[in-house]
């Protein structure tokens, strides 16, 4: 597979090649046309396997295509991580190709200055990348709001869950509108994951790493 198959404008294509990515992994074969199709993913992939792009490009795409169509403010798309660190990490790849758009990107996560979240979020932001409880405190502060959200991402939902972060996603997902895109990563796909995907995809594409 290569990435022409992806059928991304001249802009994003030269991003990709300026990160020196050759050619897509094999989640990013299988996630990306999907997800560009407007499909729902559950995706069984860990850290190393490129799903953060596998997600990425598709929102940014996503975010092209909706933006004429919702003017205002919030993001488009929202990513929900466990933790700081995967939340940084995600952050920094969604600048990195975002920026070719300039789109702004925020990160909110449990334990940085909720002052400083709350500004950047004020700013206005197309992306946010956040854990599940700062998301909901910075919803709640109303520095941001989740009415124009159509594109949702729940990264390594096992370690949310296991973090304990189960009610948050829920309520998340519940105050995002129905007809949203929705991508699930997990490393593991147990019966609570089974659960949460029944309750918050619809007609999912499975997609094995
Ligand atoms: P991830 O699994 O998303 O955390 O990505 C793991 C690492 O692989 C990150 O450093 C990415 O920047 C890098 N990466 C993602 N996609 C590709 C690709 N197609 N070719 C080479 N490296 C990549």
């Amino acid at each position: 597979s290569s990435f022409a198959h992806f059928g991304f404008d001249e802009s994003l294509m030269k991003a990709v090649r300026r990160a020196e990515y050759t050619q897509p992994t094999p989640i990013q074969a299988q996630a990306v046309p999907t997800a560009l199709a407007g499909r729902d993913i559950i995706g069984i992939a860990k850290t190393g396997s490129g799903k953060t792009a596998a997600f990425v490009w598709p929102m940014l795409v996503h975010i092209m295509d909706q933006r004429e169509l919702r003017s205002g403010d919030g993001p488009i798309g929202l990513i929900l991580a466990p933790t700081r660190e995967l939340s940084l990490q995600i952050y920094n790849e969604a600048k990195k190709f975002g920026k070719v758009y300039n789109l702004n990107v925020v990160c909110c996560y449990g334990g940085g200055s909720k002052w400083e979240q709350s500004k950047a979020l004020e700013q206005g932001a197309e992306i946010v990348v956040a854990t599940p409880g700062r998301m909901i405190d910075m919803v709640k502060m109303k520095a941001t709001h989740l009415r124009r959200v159509t594109y949702l991402v729940l990264d390594e939902a096992d370690r949310m869950f296991h973090m304990g972060f189960e009610p948050q996603v829920r309520s998340i997902c519940n105050h995002v509108r129905p007809d949203r895109q929705t991508l699930l990563f997990s490393a593991t796909f147990k019966k609570r994951i089974e659960r949460l995907a029944r309750d918050v995809l619809t007609d999912p594409v499975r997609i094995v790493q």
